[in-house]
């Protein structure tokens, strides 16, 4: 084996440097004054820069010194006392690191609030309002890494996992909404627009609140649950859908009479878009407004029909073909065309003189309608 010893070429070169400056006649001491000085103030300039690129990353969450191990916020006071040799950062939060006790609440908050960070004091001041635990924070921003979006003061859009929630701080109290789905045949779930109210047992406070954002899991319909957790969960889901259905046909039943109010209208509209998308609301609304009764409607008005679909159960029901023989093709999996050809099948096969009172019929409404809206 070949030995080759390590040569340091810096040093070489400075040899030779000093030894050309002996032959200028500079003095060797002096020169190598010199250039310890630029090392040291190199160094320097070195880690402020250093410092510097990494605050300018905004993926940079949190800072530390190496020397004392303590974590803190971004933005926290304490920084300054870092000097910048000892000065990193980290773009997530260690668990394993003591916290800086002054800045803790805000680093957790941090976590969550992605790139919305210059509105973390209205974060900070959502969440002390309604009085959210550091230890509740924790779990969620860190431990299930949850995203939180203000919509405005009184509204917090949480996100854990694949659900969204929305913490409203109303003037009468707290109220939690969860985003709207369907339950497809293969289990899984396809989300769709608006939210619904979740019930939330033992009261709306912050801290049940959270707990029903931080515990909820999906699957709770599709398993027969054996832990008491689970069960309370698949309970929770009961009330959840009872609820929305009982205002659902509150509302259907206001919009069947006609006896809103214009707020009240407009409020039943809301609801029904949070439930179901506008073409489909418009359908709802259609059959109410031409004399179908709260009966009728509930045949079609499912999330798992498209607005093609309602369309052609609701003129199955306005041409009087009768409840029965509506519902014998009024089932998701038949596309519009078929819904329509098995509509006018049925339709054809009443007498000459149902079919001559059902168009009367239809038209006398329709009449009628135009009379009422000249009217206004
Ligand atoms: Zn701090």
């Amino acid at each position: 084996m070949v030995f080759i010893p390590r040569v340091t070429r810096g040093y070489e070169r400075q040899d030779y440097s000093a030894l050309l400056d002996e032959l200028k006649g500079l003095s060797v001491t002096e020169n190598d004054e010199k250039v310890h000085i630029a090392s040291e103030k190199q160094g320097v300039d070195a880690a402020t820069r250093c410092r510097a690129s990494l605050l300018d990353n905004p993926k940079m969450l949190y800072a530390y010194s190496n020397k004392s191990r303590v974590l803190h916020d971004r933005d926290c006071s304490k920084l300054a006392e870092i000097s910048d040799a000892h000065f990193r950062m980290v773009s997530e939060f260690p668990v394993d690191m003591k916290v800086c006790s002054e800045c803790y609440r805000r680093a957790i908050i941090r976590r969550g609030v992605g790139d919305d960070r210059k509105r973390i004091p209205a974060y900070e001041r959502f969440f002390n309002k309604v009085r959210v635990s550091d230890s509740y924070l924790y779990d969620l921003m860190i431990k299930n890494k949850a995203l939180v979006k203000l919509i405005d003061n009184n509204v917090m859009e949480i996100t854990v996992r694949e659900d969204t929630w929305q913490f409203v701080c109303g003037s009468t109290g707290y109220e939690l909404w969860h985003n709207n789905y369907i339950c497809l045949k293969d289990g899984s779930r396809y989300f769709t627009k608006g939210f619904h109210r979740q019930t939330v047992f033992g009261g709306y406070t912050a801290h049940n609140i959270l707990r029903v954002i931080l515990t909820y899991r999906c699957d709770i319909h599709k398993s027969k649950t054996k832990t008491k957790l689970d069960k309370r969960h698949a309970h929770e889901e009961l009330l959840k859908e009872h609820e929305n259905r009982r205002e659902f046909k509150r509302v259907l039943g206001g919009l069947v009479d006609g006896t809103f109010r214009k707020d009240e209208y407009e409020d039943a509209l809301l609801f029904l878009n949070s439930l179901f998308e506008n073409n489909q609301v418009k359908e709802i609304v259609k059959g109410a407004e031409r004399g179908l009764s709260l009966q009728q409607i509930l045949i079609y008005a499912k999330p798992e029909f498209v607005a093609g679909q309602m369309k052609q159960i609701r003129s199955g029901l306005e041409l009087h073909i009768g409840k029965k023989y509506v519902k014998s093709y009024a089932l998701p999996e038949l596309s519009v065309k078929e819904m329509r050809k098995a509509k006018i099948k049925l339709f054809l096969k009443k007498s000459p003189v149902e079919i001559y009172l059902c168009f009367k019929d239809r038209l006398l409404t329709l009449v009628k309608r135009k009379k009422k809206n000249n009217a206004k």
